[in-house]
C-alpha cells in the first residue's frame, strides 16, 4: 500500500496542500498554471462521459466488451483512455445474476481516467464501511432495489486496481446507436450503485 494510496486524510488537508503548492511553486518545483490545469482536467475534461463511452461501445461491439472484460487497461488504451488513479483498471460486468458494486474500504481509490473525481458519499465513512457487510441495504437506501435473487459482488478498489462496473443494456435500447446508448450510462451505474437511464 502506498502512502498516497491508504493514509486517511488529515481535517486540515485543504491547508496542508494549500501550503505545500505554495512552497513547490516558491522553490520553482512547479508553475501554478501546471497545477490549474492538472485540477481543470479532472474536474471539466476527465469525467464519467469517458467511461460511459467506454460501457456503450461494449454494448455495441461484442469484440470490444470481451477485450474489455479481459484486459480494461489495454482496451481502454484504445480509445485513448487512461492516466494516473487508473494504470490497472479491471471491468466487471453485471448480468442477470451478478450485480456489481465497487468501493474503497480503506480510502477512496476510483477508476479517475473513466469516471474522473470521486463523489463525496464514495469517500464517506459509511458507504466504505456498510457496503462490504450490507450492500443490499446500502444500494437500497440509494435507490436500488435488487431482486433478492441477484447475488451481490463487491470490488474493493485499492491504489494498484481500479474496477469500472460495466452495467447491463437497457430494455428498449434496441436498434440506439452508440453514442445516444452512451448518454443513458450514468456515473452511479459503473460505480455499481444505480442502473443506466432507461431510454426515454
Ligand atoms: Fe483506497
Amino acid at each position: 500500500m502506498t502512502a498516497e494510496g491508504h493514509d486517511s486524510a488529515p481535517a486540515d488537508i485543504e491547508l496542508r496542500v494549500a501550503a505545500l503548492e505554495k512552497v513547490m511553486i516558491e522553490a520553482g518545483l512547479v508553475a501554478s498554471d501546471t497545477i490549474d490545469a492538472i485540477v481543470d482536467t479532472y474536474e471539466n475534461q476527465v469525467g464519467p462521459h469517458l467511461g460511459a463511452a467506454a460501457v456503450a461501445r461494449a454494448w455495441v461491439d461484442e469484440d470490444f466488451r470481451r477485450r474489455l472484460l479481459d484486459d480494461a487497461t489495454t482496451a481502454l488504451a484504445e480509445l485513448g483512455i487512461g492516466g494516473v488513479q487508473g494504470e490497472v483498471v479491471v471491468a466487471v460486468e453485471n448480468t442477470e445474476r451478478v450485480h456489481n458494486a465497487v468501493v474503497c474500504t480503506l480510502c477512496s481509490c476510483y477508476p479517475w481516467p473513466v469516471l474522473g473525481l470521486p463523489p463525496a458519499w464514495y469517500k464517506s465513512p459509511p458507504y466504505r464501511a456498510r457496503m462490504v457487510r450490507e450492500p443490499r441495504a446500502v444500494l437500497a437506501e440509494m435507490g436500488l432495489q435488487l431482486d433478492p435473487d441477484v447475488e451481490i459482488r463487491v470490488w474493493d478498489s485499492t491504489a494498484e486496481i481500479r474496477y469500472l462496473v460495466v452495467p447491463r443494456r437497457p430494455a428498449g435500447s434496441e436498434g440506439m446507436e452508440e453514442e445516444d446508448l452512451a448518454a443513458l450510462v450514468t456515473r452511479d451505474s459503473m460505480i455499481g450503485t444505480g442502473e443506466p437511464r432507461l431510454p426515454s
